[in-house]
């Protein structure tokens, strides 16, 4: 089975409270929509601080959800000094950071690296017989070829056929644009 894959930057999801407390007003505003075409990344971007260091321009991404996240890789966990735990992103729980806004900042353990993760619609899972939660393996072409397993199966109508690797893990397997990638199921 044939898939593409994508590479999550790092970014940030923001409660309307937080985000109201970084900014000073109610709503993001939208840059570019995202593949799943639901979410978008906003305009907005915000510092994040940790005990050793900071990263500059992370991208608040869009709508806002009712928890606050911050998901980056773990050679940016390095930069910043903190040890998150590895997680599917939208569970609770992480790595506590600083985050500084243009009109306020967050003190909050809100910091994990997401687990990679493979998007499917619910008619495809169906056909595929796959289920949410369930394990998959993808299967790189690249310069540098690999295989990548625990790759973790989420089902949704509003979704379609992508994995999503973090940055440390498609620069590390070579991903390009159109880098071609087969599931194992
Ligand atoms: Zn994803």
């Amino acid at each position: 089975m044939k898939t593409t894959v994508e590479i999550s930057a790092r970014h940030i999801h923001l409660t309307r409270e937080d985000f109201k407390t970084l900014f000073g007003c109610e709503e993001p505003t939208i840059r570019n929509k995202l593949s799943l075409d639901y979410e978008y990344a906003a305009n907005e971007t915000v510092e994040v601080v940790g005990p050793e260091g900071r990263l500059l321009d992370v991208r608040v991404i869009g709508p806002l959800r009712e928890k606050s996240q911050f998901e980056l890789s773990m050679s940016h966990a390095r930069v910043l000094g903190i040890d998150p735990p590895i997680k599917v992103s939208g569970e609770s729980g992480g790595a506590k950071i600083k985050v500084v806004g243009p009109v306020g900042e967050i003190l909050k353990n809100i910091a994990i690296v997401p687990k990679r993760h493979w998007h499917v619609s619910t008619n495809l899972a169906k056909k595929l017989r796959v289920k949410t939660g369930q394990n998959v393996a993808v299967q790189i072409k690249s310069k540098r070829s690999t295989i990548y397993y625990d790759i973790v199966t989420r089902v949704d109508d509003d979704f379609e056929n992508h994995v999503h690797l973090d940055t440390d893990e498609g620069n590390a397997a070579g991903i390009e644009k159109n880098t071609s990638a087969e599931l194992i199921i």
